[in-house]
């Protein structure tokens, strides 16, 4: 099912019909087999989707997920949300993603290292055209966007590469940043107080929902609960997170650290003021939805909340900030990571955050204030924006 809400976004569509075709369908998909030869004798075939949503205002920009459950439909889904948050923001890309249906888990770094050759072996003219920059998502890193680079040679063809070759200082922790950032300016306008002394859960512990807790903890706030795909850890106290940051790096699991044991269902439903769901997508349904006892839920994921899911947090008084804002830091800093690569400018961590922030809290005002003006959720005024930015932008290329 597309996000573009037709309900929602009825009066942004009225007499443009060829707007609505569009906005509903993607440009492209690429349905391909990725033959990835393990050794001499063994050969693996794994199906992989690429989808360019909309490129109006840019070239199509998303990550590369490598997952076992990746499939077309969610590949398509990314990609919308990649317009969406590229658009709501202002920076100058479209809507992409790739998905590669393999379990990340069971592949080394060499053979991570051979997909990303056999990828670019397929959609090099896309990348060198600089029709799509891709990027990391769940499966992938610096070291792969590294092997991207490796076979193209042209650093602005893909961001999120390791720093010393063409990475950004700052562009690992981006996303974890700008969720941070969304969350403290949520919690002043919408719950009209500091972050500081907040009690916060974070489902996933991976790249966003470890930087997201890092930044909450600076900034004064007590992390409750994380958790990782076998589960959660809770303290009432606070968890330590710098220490939790050594352990996983050292562990790769939160196992072993400490705190009382929680399922990841649990952890949704702690007392916490602050939920930020942060590890992967349709995990806030009509039923788990029920449980929440946070009055501010930070889309820190991709898509982690269902419709239904929405209109029961809708229904309690739960103020919701949607994934296409608080997620976007890594767009924005791989933004930079683009712009330097093309005029050989070199950005400090510190200034990609003051721009991440920035930027973010334009859009936050933006949203906030139509949200007020037209009575929407923060979710379907960031979704009406952001189809007015796409809808100018392909009215100015004359597509419509
Ligand atoms: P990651 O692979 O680094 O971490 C994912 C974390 O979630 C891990 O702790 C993992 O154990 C946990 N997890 C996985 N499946 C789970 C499940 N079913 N239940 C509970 N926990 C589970 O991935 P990431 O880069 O942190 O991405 C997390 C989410 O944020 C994804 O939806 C991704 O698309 C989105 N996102 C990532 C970025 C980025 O820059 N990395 C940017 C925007 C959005």
């Amino acid at each position: 099912m597309s996000i573009f809400d037709l309900d929602i976004i009825k009066s942004e569509l009225e007499g443009k019909e060829n707007a609505k075709k569009l906005l509903l369908k993607s440009e492209e998909k690429k349905i391909i087999n990725l033959n990835i030869w393990v050794d001499n004798k063994t050969l693996v075939v794994a199906d992989a989707f690429v989808v360019y949503h909309n490129t109006a205002r840019g070239p199509a920009k998303g990550g590369i997920r490598i997952d076992k459950n990746v499939t077309l439909e969610e590949t398509t889904d990314l990609a919308e949300r990649m317009t969406l948050k590229t658009a709501l923001t202002g920076i100058p890309f479209g809507g992409g993603k790739t998905g590669i249906c393999l379990d990340s888990v069971k592949l080394d770094s060499y053979m991570k290292k051979e997909i990303m050759k056999e990828l670019v072996h397929i959609i090099r003219g896309d990348l060198t055209a600089g029709y799509y920059i891709p990027a990391p998502d769940m499966g992938t890193g610096p070291r792969e966007m590294a092997s991207i680079y490796g076979e193209l040679h042209i650093s602005e063809c893909v961001t999120g590469k390791p720093i010393g070759i063409g990475g950004l200082p700052g562009r690992k922790e981006a996303t974890g940043r700008g969720v941070a950032f969304s969350t403290a300016y949520a919690t002043k306008k919408l719950l009209k107080t500091d972050v500081k002394g907040l009690k916060v859960a974070i489902q996933g512990f991976g790249n966003v929902g470890s930087w997201a807790a890092y930044f909450l903890h600076e900034m004064g706030a007590k992390i409750v609960a994380v958790s990782d795909v076998n589960g959660g850890l809770y303290n009432a106290g606070g968890l330590d997170v710098k220490k939790l940051m050594e352990h996983v790096e050292k562990n790769k699991t939160l196992k072993g650290f400490g705190g009382d044991a929680i399922t990841n269902e649990e952890l949704l439903g702690v007392d916490a003021e602050i939920l930020v769901p942060a590890a992967c997508e349709n995990v806030l349904t009509n039923k788990t939805a029920q449980k929440v006892k946070a009055k501010l839920v930070v889309e820190g994921a991709n898509g982690p909340t269902t419709k239904e899911g929405d209109e029961v947090l809708n229904n309690k008084g739960i103020e919701v900030i949607p994934d296409f804002l608080a997620n976007s830091g890594g767009v924005i800093a791989s933004y930079i990571e683009w712009k330097s690569a093309k005029s050989g400018s070199l950005t400090s961590a510190q200034e990609v955050f003051e721009f991440i922030d920035s930027t973010i809290e334009k859009s936050f005002e933006k949203l906030l204030t139509l949200a007020k003006a037209r009575d929407l959720t923060n979710k379907e005024a960031g979704l009406v924006l952001a189809v007015q930015e796409v809808i100018h932008a392909m009215e100015n290329r004359g597509w419509i």
